[in-house]
């Protein structure tokens, strides 16, 4: 009697009782009645080489990464992708058939896809883009605007030579802002995104002037928790079409639950929902 292997995937960090992946990918895969499992895994940076090595031998067919290994990955897997390799970190891994380890990022395209469903008028050709923030998910978000076909990136950080080091890696499409200014450089800005962990629960609210924020800009911050950060808030009175960081955490899960389970998931309201619980 043969035996029905049942496909199995997860997310490794370290801490990782916090990721809302886990109800994300149990709601996909049981609205698309896919007998899997998706499992939360705290792997301690020094096991990380071997749990990789031993998770496809187990039956999983790939995992989520999170911090802090997102960067580590990369030196372990066999095949990178070129988005991944210019952002420097991966968080979807596939298990292939043939033993090999298959790298990718798809955090750009969870914050693009993000903004397409919730501002469905927004072009990121009308203008140059406004980023907040050099860490690693700027990286993800810069690469994204850049490919999508914004004409200019002013980006802005606290510790300034990380922002240097994006415009090193990405080109004279970037301008680097002081952070005392990082006010200034909304005037024109067509898509203005907050990618500091400033607004999130527990931190203090982002403290940018937003005087010059074109009405017609849309605004976006990659913080979801809470879903309505001060920048946001204050963009919407301000008139601007604003988007929660929660669809990009919901769209970057796409790819890897479409590789390792065979089926596209729904980006919907019960997804959001689940993702909430
Ligand atoms: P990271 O690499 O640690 O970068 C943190 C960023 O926040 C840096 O630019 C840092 O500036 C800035 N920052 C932190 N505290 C600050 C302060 N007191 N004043 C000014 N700037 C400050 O983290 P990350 O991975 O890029 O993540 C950044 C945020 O995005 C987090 O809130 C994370 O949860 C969120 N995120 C959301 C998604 C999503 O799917 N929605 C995906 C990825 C990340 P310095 O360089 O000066 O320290």
């Amino acid at each position: 009697m043969s035996q029905e292997k049942i496909p199995l995937a997860g997310v490794i960090g370290s801490p990782i009782a916090h990721s809302k992946s886990p109800q994300l990918h149990g709601h996909w895969l049981r609205v698309n009645g896919i007998k899997g499992f998706y499992i939360p895994m705290d792997v301690a940076a020094d096991d990380l080489e071997q749990v990789l090595r031993t998770l496809p031998k187990a039956g999983f067919v790939g995992v989520n990464v999170t911090v802090p290994h997102k960067e580590k990955v990369m030196d372990l897997a066999d095949l990178v992708t070129d988005r991944a390799t210019l952002i420097g970190a991966a968080n979807t891994l596939i298990f292939r058939k043939d033993g090999r380890i298959h790298a990718d990022n798809t955090d750009g395209y969870g914050f693009i896809q993000n903004l397409r469903q919730n501002a469905p008028g927004w072009d990121p050709k009308a203008g140059p883009a406004a980023v907040l923030g050099a860490g690693g998910a700027a990286r993800a978000v810069v690469a994204s605007l850049l490919d999508a076909g914004v004409p200019e990136i002013l980006i802005s950080n606290r510790t300034r030579v990380r922002a240097e080091a994006l415009q090193a890696d990405f080109g004279n499409r970037l301008h680097v802002v002081d952070w005392v200014q990082a006010g200034n450089m909304l005037d024109d800005a067509m898509t203005v995104v907050n990618t500091t962990s400033l607004g999130m629960i527990g931190n203090t609210p982002l403290r940018v002037p937003l005087d010059g924020l074109r009405k017609d800009a849309v605004v976006t911050d990659l913080v979801y928790a809470p879903l309505k950060t001060r920048l946001l808030e204050e963009a919407e009175a301000a008139g601007c079409v604003t988007v929660d960081g929660l669809g990009m955490l919901l769209f970057q899960a796409v790819p890897g639950f479409e590789r390792w389970f065979g089926v596209r998931p729904e980006v919907d309201s019960a997804a959001r929902a689940a993702a909430l619980r």
